[in-house]
């Protein structure tokens, strides 16, 4: 689909915008108020990608509608599926740039793994993105995008619209709802990039993907990960409201400066006092403490015991992670044994993992040697998002 029209005008895409913004762009379009309602409906709630299927709007005006906007979505460049059914979609924007998204389904949830960055301006050692440089962040319309290609990609839209996928022949149109239910239940921002370093997008992006009369997927079902950018906790609690993961990884400040740099300035006193004050804590909505386990470097069991104790007093999930490994990555993921220790002592804490989930076992998998020349994903990290997906 060209993103001009025949006058060759730019067609301004209305997918990013929200509420606030539409009904602005419509007044100026000099569209009566309540067809605001009726194109949030069709655009984020049916998914429409074509003005020609808003059938409760007079022809003339839709046929306006399509001459001076456009409906878009990322482009697909990649598209993997594994044998679990995880898929990884490359997607490409307008200026050429590109991220990643990743559907995990699992018995009782789906969860879309999405980007908020194109690579990351911070350093992580252990983080394959860490090393790429910050191109740019992403607008809200590529942040929502993303959720909207993957619902394209999976027949995942209410009111039966035909599902993208089954025009285009897509694998992934294969895939049936459980039960009739949906297949992206869970949207956790844990793709490329640091979400709170492109706060106001992924706020705007997050507010629409939580809209009840559009995407519809509630603020307990979108986990919002950082890696420690303290300001932007207490602001993400006040505008965002969504849940909050922590990525920890270490418990004590030396080694933490070393493998989440931005540490050195943000310390984890500071980061947990600003966790300790998240808004609506309880036990029933707790902050997940990311952790991946690096062989050697952070997995003993005194790790598992400070982790423990530094944790006390909030209402805290803790995901053990197994370690992705990258090509020149300078860590190692933990033995086996080591994460079952490790886990079975948090465990015995009174914290829950993936680790110890009836899916535990192909979680602990990843750090073995399973890999499998045929899959397109390595089990390891199919595991490694496993585990980082299972935050409720
Ligand atoms: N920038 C944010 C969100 C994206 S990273 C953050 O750092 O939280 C999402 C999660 O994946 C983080 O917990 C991150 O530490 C973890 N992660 C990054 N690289 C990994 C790897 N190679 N193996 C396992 N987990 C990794
Ligand atoms: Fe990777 Fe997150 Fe660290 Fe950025 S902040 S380098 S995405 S782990």
């Amino acid at each position: 689909m060209s993103d001009y029209d025949s006058s060759s005008e730019p067609r301004r895409d209305l997918v990013g915008l929200d509420r606030a913004g539409l009904a602005e762009e419509m007044a100026e379009f000099g569209a009566e108020p309540f067809r605001v309602r009726q194109l949030w409906h069709w655009i984020y709630y049916r998914g429409a990608t074509d003005f020609g299927d808003m059938t409760n709007l007079a022809k003339g005006f839709r046929e306006r509608l399509a001459a001076r906007y456009a409906l878009g979505r990322p482009e697909v460049t990649s598209a993997l599926a594994s044998s679990d059914g995880t898929r990884k979609w490359l997607l490409r924007f307008a200026d050429g740039q590109e991220v990643e998204t990743v559907h995990i389904p699992e018995a009782d949830r789906g969860t879309l793994c999405v980007s908020s960055q194109v690579g990351c301006t911070l350093n992580c050692t252990f983080c394959h993105t860490g090393t790429q440089r910050l191109v740019r962040n992403l607008t809200p319309g590529e942040i929502v995008g993303q959720v909207m290609l993957a619902r394209d990609r999976l027949g995942d839209w209410s009111g039966g619209l035909a599902p993208q996928g089954a025009q285009q022949g897509a694998p992934e149109a294969a895939a049936a709802p459980k039960e009739g239910g949906r297949l992206i239940t869970n949207v956790v921002m844990m793709g490329m990039g640091e979400p709170l370093y492109n706060f106001e997008a992924v706020r705007d992006a997050l507010l629409i993907v939580a809209d009840n009369e559009g995407i519809g997927i509630s603020k307990r079902r979108i986990t919002l990960s950082t890696s420690g950018v303290v300001p932007n906790i207490a602001r993400a609690g006040a505008e965002i409201g969504v849940m909050l993961a922590i990525s920890l990884h270490a418990v004590r400040d030396e080694l933490r400066n070393e493998l989440v740099p931005l540490n050195r300035k943000y310390p984890i006193k500071e980061l947990l006092d600003a966790c300790r004050n998240y808004p609506g804590l309880t036990n029933a909505k707790r902050i997940t403490f990311e952790y991946v386990m690096l062989k050697g470097v952070n997995d003993s069991l005194a790790d598992a015991k400070a982790l423990v104790k530094l944790l006390k007093g909030i209402p805290a999930k803790i995901n053990l992670i197994p370690f992705n490994p990258w090509p020149g990555s300078r860590y190692e993921c933990s033995e086996w044994e080591q994460i079952e220790k490790f886990s079975e002592y948090v465990f015995s804490a009174g914290y829950s993992s993936p680790v110890r989930t009836p899916r535990g076992r192909d979680i602990l998998a990843a750090c073995g040697q399973l890999k499998s020349a045929t899959e397109k994903l390595s089990a390891r990290e199919r595991m490694a998002l496993r585990a980082m997906a299972m935050t409720d």
